[in-house]
């Protein structure tokens, strides 16, 4: 059967097992944060990267996407396209986020098999853990208990994507990966108030905020869930290292090994933005899981740490906001 190609690799702990060079790498999703970020990174290696715009090809279509996958024949995919939103699009638009993600992981995923990619490598997201993981969450805590109800329609699209790379592994022998990210933030994240996660969101709020000269600005939920952030370049740079040096079935977190309660990120967004009003709490928004940290033990033993401090990060995010967002009619802020 036509299949999964085998890349010659010896499997000696951290040093580089599978090099990028010269090969054919195809960014899957390259316009949003995550696969614009993986792209940014991919300047520094000697390989060639392919994109494809969405209205060229929609993923969630199977023909289309075996034919532009058997026409252009990449050796290795980041399979970075997703349907992703924030806690009140998640609740309010499960469909949507079920059918999306099977639909891209499941033609990806078989297409990747059946032209023969040498390494596919395969996002989950840390929301898809038990609501109750214990914290910090294990790579083993998935399927170990009640999902978040707030994003359990995407979560169980992304555990499907998970096991299809295991599955793949299992039966075809091939070298498909799984990460499992952390809450990002970054350039080119979505700042639609709405739809968005909670460190562009604030970022908006606290920016209209301070234009307005407001007394204050609104916080969803209590203020006390706590959340792990990490700036999308450092994810970019970690999944660029385990496409090098990871190969095997179990997936790896990706994280930064730091959280912060949301009433400590929200103020520091203002300390960013220059916002120095009070915080109000919306207690009408839904908190979701009430903790969410990644044990990196695996990724540290795989010789990867996280390099950004989230305040540096927010920085950098607020810039790229002030530049290419605010006041190109872009946010619903
Ligand atoms: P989650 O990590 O899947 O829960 O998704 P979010 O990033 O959307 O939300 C994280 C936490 O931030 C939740 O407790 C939200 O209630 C809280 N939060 C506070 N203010 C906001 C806001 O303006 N937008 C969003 N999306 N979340 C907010």
């Amino acid at each position: 059967m036509k299949g999964c190609a085998r890349k010659k690799r010896v499997r000696i702990g951290v040093t580089d097992v599978f090099p990028l060079n010269g090969l054919r790498v195809w960014v899957a999703g390259h316009t949003g944060m995550v696969g614009s970020a993986i792209c940014r990174r991919l300047d520094s290696e000697d390989c060639d990267v392919l994109t494809v715009p969405r209205r060229q090809v929609d993923l969630r279509r199977q023909a289309d996407t075996e034919a532009w996958m058997a026409a252009e024949r990449p050796d290795v995919v980041f399979l970075a396209a997703a349907r992703v939103g924030g806690i009140q699009a998640n609740d309010t638009r499960p469909a949507e986020f079920i059918y999306e993600n099977l639909a891209i992981e499941t033609n990806v995923i078989q297409a990747a098999k059946t032209i023969g990619v040498k390494k596919l490598l395969f996002l989950g997201s840390s929301c898809i853990y038990p609501r109750l993981a214990p914290q910090p969450m294990a790579e083993d805590a998935l399927l170990a208990g009640p999902l978040e109800p707030t994003n359990q329609s995407y979560a169980i699209a992304k555990i499907a994507g998970i096991e299809m790379c295991r599955a793949y592994r299992r039966q075809f022998g091939c070298d498909f990966i799984s990460a499992m990210p952390t809450n990002l933030y970054g350039a080119h994240d979505n700042f639609d108030l709405e739809s968005s996660h909670v460190a562009p969101a604030l970022m908006v709020k606290a920016h209209a905020a301070k234009q307005a000269g407001a007394p204050e600005m609104m916080v969803w939920g209590s203020g006390k869930p706590r959340r792990e952030l990490m700036f999308v370049d450092d994810l970019a740079d970690a999944l660029v290292h385990l496409m090098k040096v990871y190969s095997d079935e179990p997936h790896v977190n990706v994280g930064t090994g730091q959280d912060v309660s949301i009433a400590e990120l929200a103020q520091l967004i203002c300390d960013v933005v220059g916002f120095s009003g009070r915080l109000e709490y919306d207690a009408s928004k839904p908190d979701g899981a009430p903790r969410k940290l990644l044990d990196v033990h695996r990724l540290r033993s795989l010789g990867w740490t996280s390099k950004t401090p989230l305040h540096d990060g927010l920085a950098q995010t607020y810039d790229f906001y002030l530049r290419q967002v605010a006041g190109s009619g872009t946010t619903t802020g």
